[in-house]
């Protein structure tokens, strides 16, 4: 076999063609997987439309034309190129998709994710040459990638959890910034979407006794509630509902931290959302408390510095995470303490990809999970 089926996109705004390709040699540092499941996000209709790089003339994000989009490959690795020591075929692996150049200071220095050169494979990045150098997105049947950007999964962990990573992996790494754990309070601003249930889920794995939660869908809500309801509190907004030092949400934040205010706080809220929904938790964080965004918000946030300064509040943004932080989440669901089954996984062939991008707006907030499976190509 010497072809493959690939969904491309040829043109912004039209549906996805499946090509046939031929499949990639990989270079020596490289690996080839088959690809079992393909994670697809709700973003990636707004990646593929380019409204990322509208906000930035001059840099061009995506990448060149036709391209193979998809974020969160998972496979069987097939072969190996003759530098790779740590993987075999028949090994299963989820490929992260973080892209680094591997030379600037920063990836010297061991921070991969402020590489200026960071590139998503199969998505949008600041790179077009490391798009160039790997052009394969999850949505096609076989892709290269580099060594190490594969997390090798146990048997226990299937490939449609594993195609779940890009929004776990997202929340943890923030929330391991937080010290999210033992002793820990932790709000979930947009506790029921698809990165703020996976926050949940974690916040749960790593201990926190308790977990509040900010929504909008009542029976959402009360679902992520029922994960564990000794542990987790949710609370219902709506555009009307005020925030500040004193309002009904913050003092019912306080009531459930025995007055102090949450220790931490995660944004997850969607592209799209407002200012004043992104700034309604920071004021539920007790003094010295820490806030850190993985959220898509747009729109300028008018904060008070004072404020900030004489609450010793920290706010940071996260993007991403790392192989390593892979690894901790295939061995946490592997060992059972990061439980996974609340995940409801939709499951499409790849010749059904555009159908799948038009399903994602029809799910059950986070729970659904939307796998695109090239092994069904048809
Ligand atoms: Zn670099």
């Amino acid at each position: 076999m010497t072809t493959m089926i690939a969904a491309r996109v040829h043109k912004q705004n039209e549906p996805m063609r499946l090509d046939r390709i031929p499949i990639p040699t990989p270079r020596s540092t490289d690996v080839l997987v088959e690809v079992k499941a393909c994670g697809i996000v709700p973003n990636l209709a707004r990646v593929i439309a380019n409204t990322f790089s509208s906000q930035q003339s001059g840099t061009r994000l995506l990448p060149p034309l036709p391209a193979i989009f998809g974020l969160d490959p998972t496979g069987i690795i097939t072969r190996v190129g003759d530098q790779v020591r740590s993987v075999r075929p028949g090994n299963r692996v989820y490929v992260n998709p973080a892209r680094k150049c591997g030379s600037c200071r920063m990836c010297r220095s061991g921070h991969p994710l402020d590489c200026p050169s960071f590139t998503f494979q199969g998505y949008f990045g600041r790179s077009q040459e490391i798009m160039k150098a790997y052009p394969y997105g999850g949505l096609c049947q076989f892709i290269t990638a580099p060594e190490d950007a594969l997390v090798k999964l146990p048997d226990s962990v299937s490939y449609e959890t594993a195609a779940r990573f890009g929004y776990l992996g997202t929340a943890y790494a923030a929330m391991k910034t937080l010290g999210v754990g033992p002793g820990q309070t932790f709000l979930v601003n947009g506790i029921s979407g698809m990165l703020g249930l996976n926050a949940v889920m974690l916040a749960l794995a790593m201990g926190a006794t308790m977990i509040l939660g900010i929504g909008r869908n009542r029976m959402l809500l009360d679902r992520v509630k029922a994960l564990s309801p000794k542990r987790i509190e949710v609370y219902a907004v709506d555009e009307s509902t005020p925030i500040g030092p004193d309002d009904p949400f913050v003092l019912w934040a306080r009531s459930m931290t025995e007055g102090y205010g949450v220790d931490s706080s995660l944004d997850c809220l969607p592209p799209g959302a407002s200012s004043t929904a992104f700034m309604r938790p920071l004021f539920a964080l007790r003094r010295g408390g820490r806030a850190a965004t993985v959220g898509g918000v747009r729109e300028v946030v008018p904060l008070n510095a004072f404020w900030l300064m004489t609450n010793r509040i920290g706010l940071q943004g996260s993007v991403w995470f790392t192989t390593g932080d892979g690894e901790d989440m295939a061995a946490m669901v592997a060992a059972g303490t990061l439980d996974v089954s609340p995940l409801e996984h939709r499951v499409f062939p790849l010749t059904q990809v555009n159908d799948a991008m038009a399903a994602l707006n029809d799910r059950n907030g986070g729970f659904t999970n939307f796998i695109v499976d090239p092994t069904r190509a048809g």
